[in-house]
């Protein structure tokens, strides 16, 4: 075990695409740092009188291409690497989509199920207030990210509107659709994946009905099954942080999500389902075309990469495979779709709605899927024929896709030769 970061790995891929352009060493240094990143600590009243505090961050990690954008994250585990490293994912993923903006990330070290709804809504205004300077609809924009939710970006659009002074609904996406939220962006991170799996069905050796196996049943996992599901694919194996189910003639999706939307586990409804209890860590080893990691960074490694029998990965997790892993999926050719391009559909609607609030028109749900598929498609087909032309994996080809934006807006700010003659 070598004693790097989540960020000395990420950074692995951006030297990786570095290698296959032409590009100035100036872009390479700016890209390799964090702008920015806020440290700070949340203190708030619980339920019972007494206080706590909590650790939190927000990271701008490059703002050359636009405002800063990227989601807040509650989970006990955070850490200021792991938000560095969601922020310069942000930075790659908005480039992919060409969306006008840089990356940006979150995150308050908790266990969210451990606060009653009032100590949450006192911790996310908690957080809006130690980070109203940095944010802002034209400086930096959160969204939800994992074990937040539209209700949090209410509460935290209320309180910078209430800190300001002003009606902004623009400084945050994934808002309720009372509060200024665009229609279509729950399902849009699972959309977004989906569109992009049927575009290049032909290529992937998709077609047809597929058989798929999802690990993590939260915002991007349960509507990814239901999608695929409609599709006329069968969903095989499901996973939540407790537990694993597997049922190869296909699960039924409706009744798995209506019992997590009641607070039950997966595991908990295997018996009802007719499904069989495995270990959770078994979940990718599942007989099925498609695997969809939609939970947590680094869950596929070295250790366990070699048993995946899935003949394509959809990465709607950010992270979920290791750059060593990724070399052994490539060499059993397997087919691994990245999450910058991946799970890019969240922030595409994200874009959709900032474009909303701002131009104070909104959208039926017919021109959001229209556009979000238009422009999956395009980047999808974009990247695919990069990995085609220069014979590299479709994880290379999207940093390379991201990498030439990124390095024309960088030397637009100047260039080395300039200075250096
Ligand atoms: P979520 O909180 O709604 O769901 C997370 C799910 O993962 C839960 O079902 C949880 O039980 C499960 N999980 C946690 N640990 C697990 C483990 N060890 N094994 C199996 N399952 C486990 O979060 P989400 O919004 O669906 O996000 C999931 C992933 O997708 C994250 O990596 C997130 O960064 C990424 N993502 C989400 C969005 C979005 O719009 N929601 C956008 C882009 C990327």
């Amino acid at each position: 075990m070598t004693d790097d970061t989540l960020l000395d790995r990420a950074l692995i891929r951006l030297e990786e695409a570095a290698s296959h352009l032409q590009i100035d060493q100036d872009v390479i240094e700016k890209l390799k740092y964090p702008r920015e990143t806020t440290k700070t600590r949340l203190l708030i009243r619980m339920d019972d009188g007494s206080r706590k505090s909590f650790l939190a961050w927000r990271c701008r990690y490059d703002d050359t291409r636009g405002p800063t954008k990227g989601g807040i994250r509650f989970h006990p585990d955070s850490t200021i690497e792991e938000v560095e490293t969601l922020a310069f994912w942000m930075t790659f993923k908005c480039a992919v989509m060409n969306l006008p903006y840089g990356g940006g990330k979150g995150a308050v070290r908790v266990d969210p199920h451990a606060l009653s709804k009032t100590e949450l809504e006192r911790l996310s205004r908690a957080y809006m207030q130690a980070f109203a300077s940095t944010v802002g609809p034209d400086r930096d924009i959160p969204a939800p990210d994992v074990y937040t939710n539209a209700m949090i970006m209410g509460w935290m659009a209320d309180e910078y509107n209430q800190i300001t002074g002003s009606v902004s609904p623009a400084v945050i996406t994934g808002k309720p659709i009372a509060l200024g939220g665009s229609l279509g962006r729950n399902d849009a991170t699972a959309r977004g994946g989906f569109y992009l799996v049927r575009h290049l069905a032909q290529e992937l050796g998709l077609s047809g009905s597929r058989t798929v196996a999802i690990q993590g049943f939260g915002n991007a996992g349960q509507f990814f099954a239901q999608l695929a599901d409609e599709d006329g694919n069968k969903i095989v194996a499901v996973s939540d942080s407790t537990g694993a189910i597997h049922k190869p003639d296909g699960l039924d999706v409706a009744r798995l999500i209506e019992g997590k939307n009641a607070g039950r586990h997966v595991a908990d409804m295997a018996a009802e389902l007719g499904a069989a209890v495995i270990p959770s860590d078994d979940l990718i080893a599942v007989d099925a075309d498609l695997l969809v990691p939609a939970a947590l960074e680094e869950m596929i490694t070295v250790d366990n990469a070699a048993s995946i029998k899935a003949k394509v990965v959809l990465e709607l997790a950010n992270g979920p495979v290791t750059a060593e892993a990724d070399k052994i999926l490539t060499d059993k050719g397997i087919v691994v779709l990245p999450d910058i391009l991946a799970n890019a559909g969240g922030v595409t609607v994200s874009y959709f709605e900032w474009v909303q609030n701002r131009q104070g028109f909104y959208w039926d749900l017919e021109e959001i899927h229209a556009r979000l598929k238009k422009m999956m498609e395009r980047e999808g087909r974009a990247v695919w024929a990069i990995a085609q032309d220069r014979s590299v994996s479709v994880r290379s080809a999207a940093y390379i896709h991201a990498l030439g934006r990124l390095a024309t807006a960088i030397e637009a700010h100047g260039t080395q030769p300039f200075f250096a003659g």
